[in-house]
């Protein structure tokens, strides 16, 4: 157990600052997220190396895929999450606790070393919501680091301003979930806020951070026109053409159980949608779908990565440049 950061004393009890739900928890609970406790005053981090899941997968599973395509990287997910959505598709971690998965616990040096000797490009933290074990990931990123590794984030972005930034100077990649383009779908659906979303996205791209953006399509809840323009419209216009933006098809799970699945339609609808508003990188995925998987060069539309599940073929790009016409292509390919 290791004591956590981002917190203050409020009375006789603790405030937690990591995330804007900002719990106050009392002697002996924990949070939202059921990772942070307040033992005798103290807010303690239970989920500190606590990884239950952990995979070697390919980066493209991530999904990232303007990020050294065709690696693989080690892949570890813990307990908890501080939203609460209706359609989680990895529910069993995300609603389970600490207590009886106490036999997971790894160390630091363990994840920093076991990154390097598996073939892996570094690590991923993923399955999970990975940013509320914020102290384990500022512990090891360094170490995954020197050695040469990536750290790479799969998250929901919802955390406060202060410690995201703390974290985006320690990641190389994320892929962040816009879950839909509402407050009131935030609210209703994940328990959460959009607008801090928005801002860290922002940030880490600002920040150089390589970004990918996630958008699950979910029948009758986030895919009408507005709000899928709404949300193309701010990635064209706040990050520019060159974010990549995966859609990816809902299956009913979770909550969701008696949504239908996304038909393929709304999925081609939103990418044409996406196309039209300027976006330069749009993909497909939950589906079978080659041509929503390919990169193709904005300028040429030469096809320059292919893809097939997440399997990738480069097509003759140098130096990150379309063989073509010699067009940049977003992303770190080397
Ligand atoms: S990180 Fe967890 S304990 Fe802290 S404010 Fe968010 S949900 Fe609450």
């Amino acid at each position: 157990m290791m004591d956590a950061k981002h917190w203050k004393e409020e009375g006789d009890a603790v405030r937690c600052a990591l995330c804007p739900h900002h719990c106050l928890i009392r002697k002996g609970k924990t949070g939202l997220c059921g990772v942070r406790k307040n033992i005798s005053g103290k807010l303690t981090a239970l989920g500190y190396g606590l990884y239950p899941a952990i995979h070697l997968d390919p980066i493209e599973k991530k999904p990232l895929n303007h990020f050294l395509p065709g690696r693989s990287i080690l892949s570890v997910g813990s307990v908890g999450c501080n939203l609460r959505c209706l359609q989680c598709q990895n529910w069993s971690l995300s609603t389970d606790g600490p207590d009886g998965n106490e036999a997971y616990h790894v160390p630091v040096e363990a994840i920093v070393k076991g990154a390097a000797e598996r073939g892996s490009m570094g690590v991923a933290f993923t399955y999970n919501e990975p940013t509320i074990n914020f102290e384990f990931i500022m512990d090891a990123a360094p170490g995954i680091r020197e050695r040469g590794g990536k750290v790479v984030l799969v998250t929901n972005g919802y955390l406060e301003a202060g410690p995201w930034d703390e974290l985006m100077e320690m990641t190389d990649a994320a892929n962040i979930d816009v879950k839909g383009f509402t407050e009131d779908f935030y609210r209703k659906v994940t328990g959460g806020t959009l607008a801090p979303v928005l801002r860290n996205v922002e940030a880490s791209v600002r920040k150089g951070v390589h970004v990918e953006l996630a958008y699950l399509i979910i029948p009758g809840m986030n895919d009408d026109t507005e709000q899928l323009e709404g949300f193309c419209k701010w990635v064209r216009g706040s990050l520019g053409p060159e974010v990549p933006l995966h859609f990816t098809r809902f299956h009913p799970d979770h909550k969701l159980l008696h949504v239908p699945a996304t038909p393929p339609g709304t999925m081609e609808r939103a990418r044409d949608l996406a196309m039209e508003k300027g976006i330069d990188y749009v993909y497909l995925g939950n589906i079978h779908d080659k041509e929503g998987g390919s990169t193709r060069c904005p300028n040429c539309s030469t096809v320059v990565v292919s893809r097939d599940g997440f399997s990738s073929t480069l097509k003759g790009l140098k130096d990150g440049k379309c063989p073509k016409c010699g067009t940049a292509i977003a992303g770190v390919w080397q």
